[in-house]
């Protein structure tokens, strides 16, 4: 089946803001919310699509794959980066269910990540299945070259997070030998009914017993002292997508902190930073080389290899070429982030004077001052400082 397109999906204009994105999901997903619509297979699946729009739309990077590659930008199911589609009802309550929380107030447990989103119940048979504390997100910084990012790059980093407690004998991945709690009787949530200014509805949260592991530990396993997670490392692929910038937030599902008691592991957010280039400055998507060229090379003209991104390349310098001018190797700058196009590599003639010179040089040099084509005589093109900066741009 074909997937709608997620501006339609949350009838919002291409445009629209992340405040009009957040309301009109909110709007959808009250219209579809299934305590409202118990046993309404469509309701359900409009609520899931729904979900899965607001997912992509609200984060930035996302919607700008989106709105570059369409859905098959933004991935499957559970892939690494940007996974839309196969959300459970579990994860889209885990998610976003503090979009719910603000209008229906209470059922979330614990605070934070962790809880679940304040709706749901037990009637959905099957689909909730008890879990224990979600593991907390992590951040790590990945340094990248100009190169790297042009090209994309697979980096393996080593994390220091919680991981599964590695104790089998006592732990069992839960936590050591368990009882069914009895605040929840083993289903991991307790319900309560409260009023909304939707009317009567009935919210279910994470029990505070046993934060929704439905068990209570009655001996600890005295690795994890109980948590059944451990601190250790894990080293990770990361495969970084060509065309990332400086700042950009990667996000890969389940890579974070173990949950608690075998709850569902946080993610691990990756922040792309830019290593300094050797040679060429960044603008923008852009590069920038100055160039240093001899005066007699700028006279008599010049073929001259320059660094780029990725290696190099030869450029003519043409007789009579002045200081300041500026040449520009189409395409040969960083793709911009919405994917339209790429920027290009601006090469910047400087010309370099002699410090010191020898008596020949000298006395060739003092010969050649009072040569009338030595002196300046610059076209009106050649003063005009906004024609400069307009040529810049253009080209
Ligand atoms: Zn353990
Ligand atoms: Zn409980």
């Amino acid at each position: 089946m074909a997937k709608r397109d997620y501006y339609e999906t949350l009838g919002v204009s291409k445009t629209a803001t992340k405040d009009e994105i957040k309301k009109a999901y909110r709007k959808v997903a009250l219209k579809y919310h299934p305590d409202r619509n118990p046993d309404n297979k469509e309701a359900e699946e409009k609520f899931k699509e729904a979900a899965e729009a607001y997912e992509i739309l609200s984060d930035e990077q996302k919607r700008a794959r989106y709105d570059r590659f369409g859905h098959q930008g933004v991935g499957g199911p559970g892939g690494g980066f940007g996974g839309g589609g196969g959300m459970s009802m579990d994860d889209i309550f885990e998610n976003f269910g503090d979009i719910f929380g603000d209008i229906f107030g209470g059922g979330r447990g614990g605070g934070g990540f962790g809880g679940f989103g304040g709706f749901g119940g037990g009637q959905r048979g099957g689909q909730r299945r008890p879990m224990g504390k979600r593991g907390a997100n992590l951040r790590v910084r990945v340094k990248l070259s100009l190169e790297e990012m042009l090209n994309g790059v697979q980096k393996k980093i080593k994390v220091n997070k919680f991981v599964a407690c590695t104790d089998t004998q006592q732990c069992n991945g839960k936590g050591g030998e368990s009882d069914t709690c009895n605040t929840c009787n083993g289903t991991g949530y307790v319900r309560r009914v409260s009023q909304t200014i939707l009317g009567q509805m009935q919210t279910t949260s994470s029990c505070p017993q046993c934060h929704g592991s439905g068990q209570m530990i009655t001996k600890k396993c005295t690795t994890c002292n109980g948590t059944a997670r451990i601190q250790g490392e894990e080293t990770i692929t990361i495969d970084i997508p060509a065309g990332v910038t400086e700042g950009v937030q990667l996000t890969m599902s389940g890579k974070g902190n173990a949950g608690e008691q075998g709850g569902r592991a946080g993610d691990l957010i990756i922040l792309v930073e830019e290593v300094p280039h050797e040679h060429l400055i960044r603008d923008g998507n852009n590069v920038i080389y100055k160039l240093f060229i001899g005066f007699a090379d700028a006279a008599l003209g010049t073929s001259i290899e320059v660094p780029t991104i990725d290696g190099k390349a030869k450029i003519k310098v043409p007789a009579g070429t002045q200081a300041g001018k500026v040449f520009r190797l189409k395409g040969k700058g960083l793709p911009t982030i919405n994917g339209y196009g790429t920027g290009d590599q601006l090469i910047e003639v400087n010309i370099w004077t002699p410090k010191s010179l020898n008596d020949e040089e000298r006395a060739i040099l003092e010969k050649l001052r009072e040569s009338p084509n030595f002196q300046p005589n610059p076209s009106k093109k050649e003063k005009g400082f906004f024609e400069k900066v307009k040529d810049y741009f253009n080209g």
